[in-house]
């Protein structure tokens, strides 16, 4: 088995008495990790989980999150991690799409109205008491598909991009190139595991290297003072809002972060006075750019450059080729705005089920469209200017207005919508929705923000609603956001 499911079996061979996992206050060795793997591979498999099967997790960050990760990929089965935000609408969608073979739930979100054969988190013992600790040996291969991560779009409903073993791998080499990761590191993985960079660039190096993961169910300020000190955290993630609630915190002055050795931010443009911030404490942030499809990283930006590329967001990883194309079709040049195109061994095969989505992103020499518009300088650092699409990323989770308005155009008031983000010192951006209401309806803000609740995640919910007469357009009757930035958004663009 080369994928990512032998890991723990790899690593318990070397250092199988070091602590793999620490959990409120309960340690995991790397041999125990091995063991409790492969007993739920055969367990899995016990279920009837084959090659290629999918099985889905819900739940927060918590050691059977982690263990069905590495026993599907033992068994060649295909991990689909659920966002716990969600709202049951958006989640049915996704085990349907994903055609989830089972669902392992965790605690931290309930089932239900979920479909599928369910594993509960108090069988979950059980199910791993029935299974056998002897190795599992499947052949997987670095192309097979180690994880579906689901991603909204453009288009409304959410897309799995499918990520392979190798995928997965690569990033780690790419991330270990710029990121002396040791044996002795202790990372505290506090962002959810259901996003590709707390997966991709804490879990899976740490246990590469066989240090010690301290795993929080989620991120919260005055625990992560806490764990710092007393566990002596050497490496963490986090979107720069979580970065922005420590630093505004009143710990924050008094706070020991004498261990921390290397901070890892991005998921979002990180604003250069959380960089002055961090760094008047002598904290430099390891800043990446990257998304879901290249599992994530694409371009880093290292401590030797953090203050005098400051904005930028690095070159690309030394295994990826990173290029800026201009609307023609032709290279851009310093200084000049191109879309962000990402190719190399980290970049996924394609979105599951989707061939004409897949198209549309994926050149068949293996070029990914990111839909980020990026702006090289001479020395061919990229800033991240602008966005394609438009997207909002709300404390690092992205919420993609045609989805927020496709399901406002639901209410029988609303006959016409759109949603913006603007600026937010907490979150980076969050959403505002402009409506324009049927004639002779009658709906309040409050009333059409309570529609939303239960039929979108929380956190795709506009912060505001502005009823407005009307909403600019241009000739041929298509809606123009830029206008409305303008007028509501209180941002330059
Ligand atoms: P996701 O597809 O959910 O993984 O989110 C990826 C998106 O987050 C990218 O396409 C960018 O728009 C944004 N993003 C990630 N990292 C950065 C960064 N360092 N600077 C600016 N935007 C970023
Ligand atoms: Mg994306």
């Amino acid at each position: 088995n080369q994928g990512t499911g032998s890991w723990p079996a790899r690593r318990a061979r070397m250092t199988p008495e070091r602590v793999a996992l620490s959990y409120l206050g309960h340690d995991r060795t790397y041999r125990d990790l091995r063991d409790r793997t492969y007993r739920l591979a055969s367990a899995l498999s016990g279920l009837d989980v084959r090659r290629g099967d999918r099985v889905a997790f819900l739940g927060a960050n918590q050691p059977s999150m982690v263990e069905t990760f590495f026993a599907a990929g033992l068994l060649g089965a295909v991990f689909v991690p659920l966002n716990t935000r969600l709202a049951t609408p958006e989640l049915r969608y996704i085990l349907e799409d994903a055609d989830a073979k089972l669902l392992v739930r965790g605690e931290g979100r309930d089932g239900a109205g979920l479909p599928g054969e369910h594993i509960p988190p108090d069988a979950y013992d059980d199910l791993l008491g029935s299974g056998s600790p002897e190795p599992v040996d499947e052949p997987v291969g670095q192309d097979d598909v180690c994880l579906i991560m689901y991603t909204s779009g453009t288009t409304g409903r959410p897309k799995g991009a499918m990520l392979t073993h190798g995928n997965l791998t690569w990033n780690t080499v790419n991330l270990l190139v710029d990121v002396p990761f040791a044996h002795d590191e202790v990372t505290l993985v506090s962002a959810p595991l259901f996003h590709i960079a707390a997966l991709a660039q804490t879990l899976i190096p740490t246990v590469l290297k066989g240090g010690r993961v301290v795993l929080e169910p989620s991120f919260d300020v005055e625990r992560t003072f806490d764990l710092i000190a007393s566990e002596r955290v050497t490496v963490m993630f986090g979107v720069p809002s979580m970065f922005g609630f420590l630093a505004r915190s009143p710990r924050w002055a008094g706070a020991d972060l004498s261990s921390l050795r290397h901070l890892l931010c991005g998921g979002a443009p990180v604003p250069e006075p959380l960089i002055r911030t961090y760094q008047e404490r002598g904290l430099t942030f390891l800043q990446g750019y990257g998304m879901t499809e290249t599992a994530p990283g694409a371009l880093f930006l290292g401590a030797e450059h953090s203050i005098d590329k400051a904005g930028t967001a690095g070159v690309p990883c030394f295994f990826s080729d990173v290029r800026l194309v201009t609307p023609d079709g032709s290279a851009a040049g310093p200084g000049e705005p191109g879309e962000v195109y990402v190719q190399g061994p980290n970049v996924m095969p394609g979105y599951w089920g989707r061939p004409e989505e897949s198209a549309k992103v994926l050149s068949p020499d293996g070029w990914f469209r990111s839909g980020d518009v990026g702006v090289a300088d001479e020395d061919g650092y990229v800033r991240i200017s602008d966005r394609l699409n438009d997207v909002i990323i709300s404390g690092g989770e992205n919420v993609y207005p045609a989805e927020v308005e496709s399901v406002l155009y639901g209410h029988e008031a609303v006959a016409e919508c759109a949603v913006i983000g603007v600026p937010d010192d907490r979150w980076g951006e969050v959403g505002k929705a402009l409506v324009v209401t049927r004639p002779g309806a009658k709906a309040d803000p409050a009333e059409l923000l309570a529609y939303l609740d239960g039929r979108l995640a929380r956190f795709k919910i506009p912060k505001s609603l502005e009823l407005v007469p009307e909403l600019p357009k241009n000739a041929a009757g298509k809606l123009l956001k830029a206008p409305l930035r303008t007028l509501y958004g209180g941002s330059d663009d």
